[in-house]
């Protein structure tokens, strides 16, 4: 289903309604369709040149052992929410086993020297006790209607021929019953080696966009509301800290307001002009973390 950026207010009350997307009678020979995955919105904004490289030219550079020990993590926490979904719930002992294969058995590859402050002892027993809290204090807390949820691409029609097309698996859906009002909250598992502030808060800096791409996807496919997105965040660091982000709003930031452009909106006009500019002040400005580093020219040197 096409969806014209210029009717988004349908899905979203107090949406911006774009002036600058025209696309009426265009042949389909002449539409240019760009995939952006609902993870990548973060990077799309944050260097775009390097976004540029990996997602539009293929540029690809194996992960660490840190981003390994994620996927291992979401791959547990499924395993037992996916089994307590479907009413034949496993121990957080019986969810283990997916996390060890997943750690062990990757499907990418994988650069074992990339980071020298993880080895893979150290990830399995790091990883083995955040699944075990996972499994204790933060999965009793909710009831999720929907487990890594491979959503269905949802095209938005910018103008001028050019199609964004919004991607990914969802991690988590549930029903909002602590909210007021009917909605769905569309929780996230993040992982990572530093998600909590000095306060032991949940940071939600540069979380929006990927929630808000899910957000997105979900009401379009299931005509359900949602009503914010929240952050599970499950620390890869030696404390193993976990906890839960309140719910926060995460459709505008895409969207805009009547008055203001969305992401979605300064996409389009990236795409349409070609201009993805370089931001060597980006934390992940790094040969570890960027895989147009060998050749960018904007890089300090
Ligand atoms: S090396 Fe730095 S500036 Fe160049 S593409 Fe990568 S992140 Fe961007």
């Amino acid at each position: 289903m096409i969806c014209d950026l210029r009717n988004m207010q349908i899905l979203i009350i107090g949406g911006r309604l774009p002036i600058r997307t025209k696309a009426i009678g265009m042949s389909e020979a002449f539409k240019r369709v760009i995939e952006v995955r609902a993870s990548s919105w973060g990077a799309l904004f944050d260097c775009s040149y390097k976004w540029e490289g990996e997602h539009l030219l293929r540029m690809r550079r194996p992960s660490g052992i840190r981003a390994l020990l994620g996927t291992a993590v979401h791959a547990g926490t499924a395993a037992f929410d996916q089994a307590k979904m479907d009413r034949k719930p496993i121990t957080a002992m019986e969810a283990a086993d997916a996390f060890i294969d997943a750690l062990h058995k990757p499907t990418d590859d994988v650069d074992y020297k990339q980071d020298r402050s993880l080895n893979m002892r150290q990830a399995e027993q790091i990883g083995l006790t955040l699944l075990t809290k996972y499994c204790h204090e933060i999965s009793p807390k909710f009831e999720f209607s929907a487990i890594e949820m491979k959503m269905e691409p949802m095209d938005i029609d910018c103008g001028d021929g050019l199609i964004i097309r919004l991607k990914g698996t969802m991690d988590r859906s549930r029903i909002a019953a602590d909210q007021d009002g009917a909605g769905d909250v569309i929780p996230d598992v993040k992982t990572g080696a530093r998600l909590f502030d000095s306060e032991s808060n949940v940071i939600l800096k540069a979380r929006s966009a990927q929630l808000g791409a899910y957000s997105l996807m979900y009401e379009n496919q299931t005509g359900r509301h949602t009503v914010g997105g929240q952050i599970i965040a499950l620390e890869t660091a030696s404390q193993a800290r976990v906890g839960v982000s309140p719910i926060f709003n995460v459709k505008q930031p895409m969207t805009g307001t009547p008055t203001q452009k969305g992401l979605i909106e300064y996409a389009a006009g990236m795409f349409k002009s070609g201009d993805f500019l370089p931001n060597p002040q980006s934390a992940l400005c790094s040969d570890k973390f960027c895989a147009r580093w060998n050749s960018c020219i904007f890089r300090d040197r």
